[in-house]
This record gives structure tokens, sequence and C-alpha cells, in this order.
């Protein structure tokens, strides 16, 4: 048996005639970019947020990156954010000149140790910037309340979290602007590239819209310095056709994820944590293991796909050298980069190829 580290064939099997049908309905309107695709796809896409406004973007970085712009995070700026995700995070802190400041994980959750935040504040600090690790939501009354303390903004980034949930309330709807990746393999996948921004303030989005498209607020005439981050309509037609098959996605990872964690639980790893308080969408089901070297090229041996998500974290990449961390300034998430597997997890896994995955895991830590 074969199993993929991810699969996106078994979600398009269904969706193949409709979403023909939509690229064919695009062909004939001739319109590729924004329009009523994605106005409509911002509309539903806020609504299951549980919030007021959505802005597609074309990735998930480009919106990180107006994030900090419409929050007006500029030059010499911190922003405290964590070491333990993938680097887009910190892009959008450094695109606008910010500085990322880094904090430590928890070891359990993998996310930012919410008690560790208020010691890196500094009166430089405009902003946290957090991440729901592999799908599993912070603590975001804690942090939320440190932002109201100390007057800072809260930014999510949601890019591995659509539909998770913290004490019954929507990731996305505690921060002042959160932003979604809808990279092929998200919980919410285009059919190439795209990301949004939510947010509740109204001039927050207006300030977002504008930026996004060449701060025209119409043809030829440029109100500031813009980008073309826009959405495009085909991404904007897939993604609506997809939201209503999220919440299904999400329950079937969900128990694959069981299913993971009861077949497992005997063996001598460390499996995924999930606090009482918070509803994780599985993007990544994580184990970890002092054995990653040996069990990884037995995966290989099985045929079975994995990753290593993230072997260096940030405050130790060559690209952020200059801020001038070194090795054991966070010591729990360099022993998570050392430590995690991502084993298999799609909605459309088979529960026969969960159970070669167990199988697998026994095999090589009994
Ligand atoms: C995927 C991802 C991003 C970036 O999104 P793109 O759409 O690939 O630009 C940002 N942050 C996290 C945590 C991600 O997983």
């Amino acid at each position: 048996m074969q199993v993929p580290y991810y699969d996106t064939k078994p979600q398009h099997t269904e969706l193949k005639q409709p979403l023909l049908d939509k690229f064919a309905s695009l062909l004939e309107s001739g319109n590729f970019v924004l329009g009523s695709e994605v106005e409509a796809f911002e509309r539903a896409f806020a609504d299951y947020c549980e919030c007021t406004y959505a802005v597609g973007f074309n990735n998930g970085t480009t919106a990180l990156h107006i994030a900090s712009c419409i929050l007006n995070i500029g030059p010499g700026d911190e922003v405290i954010t964590t070491p333990f995700t993938f680097a887009a995070t910190s892009w959008g802190i450094s695109y606008v000149g910010a500085i990322p400041v880094y904090v430590d994980i928890d070891p359990y959750t993998f996310n930012i140790d919410a008690r560790k935040i208020e010691a890196a504040i500094t009166p430089k600090t405009k902003a946290i910037s957090v991440v729901h690790l592999y799908g599993n939501p912070c603590e975001m009354d804690l942090i939320q309340d440190i932002c109201k303390r100390y007057n800072l903004y809260l930014i999510e980034d949601a890019a591995q979290a659509h539909g998770a949930r913290y004490k019954g309330q929507s990731v996305g709807s505690w921060g002042d602007v959160t932003a979604f990746s809808f990279y092929p393999t998200k919980n919410l996948g285009a059919c190439g590239e795209a990301g949004a921004l939510i947010m509740n303030r109204p001039e927050l989005a207006e300030r977002a819209r504008l930026l996004r498209s060449h701060g025209s607020v119409q043809r030829n005439l440029h109100s500031v310095v813009g980008y073309n981050y826009r959405m495009e309509a085909l991404q904007g037609a897939v993604l609506n056709l997809k939201l209503a098959y999220l919440d299904q996605w999400n329950r079937e990872r969900f128990k694959i994820a069981e299913h993971y964690t009861q077949g497992l639980k005997a063996l001598p790893i460390t499996l995924p944590t999930v606090s009482t308080d918070a509803q994780s969408v599985y993007h990544l089901y994580t184990i970890r293991t002092d054995q990653r070297a040996a069990f990884t090229v037995h995966l290989e041996q099985k045929g079975i796909g994995y990753s290593t998500h993230y072997p260096l974290p940030l405050h130790l990449q060559p690209c952020y050298s200059h801020l001038g961390y070194k090795p054991g300034d966070f010591p729990e998430a360099e022993a998570a980069a050392q430590t995690v597997v991502n084993l298999p997890i799609f909605p459309g896994m088979t529960h026969e190829q969960v159970s070669y995955v167990i199988e697998a895991c026994t095999q090589f830590f009994v």
C-alpha cells in the first residue's frame, strides 16, 4: 500500500462537474479577476468566520503583508510572534520594515506560549501575531487580554485553521485582522493560489481593498501606492463551492485524528495535545519522537508520506541572522523542530490507509 502525505484528488472527485461548469461560465463571461465570484465568496467566508468583512487575496503571504499595512505597522515597530511556523508569518512583519520578536512555544500545543508573551513586550511593541499551528487554536482569551492591557494589535495567522474554535468562538473573530491561505493543501484549498483577510472594522476592510488593487479608488486614480494582490475569479468560484464542504471535511480530519490517537496511544511517542477549550481542525496530525531520522526512513520504506514541519525555527534561519538570535534561545521550539513528524491526514483518506500507518508506527516503536 502507498499512503500519500496529502492528496487533493478525493475532494475534487465529487466536485468535478460543478467546478468544470464554473470554469465554463467564467470563460463565457471573460471576467477573470475579482468580480462577483470573489465578492460572493468574501461574503460567505466572512459569515462562516463570524466576522463582518472578508477581503480576497492572491495568496496568504500577501494577505499577511497587507494585515501589517492596514494596522500601520512600520519600520522599527516590534511584532511579537512565534518562531515555530511557516516563514510567511514573519514575512508579513518584515515586508513593512518591522521586527519579528520571537517568544518560545508551548511544547504540548506547539503554539506561542501565552505565558511568556508579556516578558517580550517593549515600548516599541505594536502587535502580537499568533499562529494556530496544525489547526489547533491558540489560547485566544489570554492573548486578547494581553493585547487589551498593553494596547497592542492582534493579528491571527489562521492559514492552517479554517473552522477551528476556541472557547466556542471561531478563530479569526478574536483579532483585529486575520489572514487565511487557500493554498491547495490547506483545509480550505483553491485550485491554485489564494488567500484572504477577515476583520470587523469597516475602515480596515476598505484599506485592505485599496492596497490589494493598486491603491485605486477608480481606474487610473491612485490614492496610495498599492499592490496587485487580487484574487482570481476562478479561485473565488472554487472556494465558494468548496466552503459548503469545509465542516464535513474537518469532521473527516477529526475522525482520522481520533483513529490515529486510539491506535498510537500505547506507543512511546508524544501525540497531539488539544486543550478542552479548543476545537482543532487537524490541518496536520503531529507526533514527536527522539528517533525521527530512523522513523522517517521506516515510513519511506513502507510507502508512507510524511513531513517534518518545521525543521529549522525562524530565529535560526539565515535570513534572520541579523536579529542576533542563537541556538538555545527558544529551547521548546528547537526541540520541536528536531522531533516532530506530521503523518498523512486529508479528507478522503481511507480507514485502511489510517490503519496501515498505525501498523507501520507500531512495527517501528514496539
Ligand atoms: C500556508 C501558510 C502561509 C502562507 O500562505 P500562502 O498562501 O502559501 O502564501 C502562512 N502562514 C502559515 C502558518 C501557513 O501555513
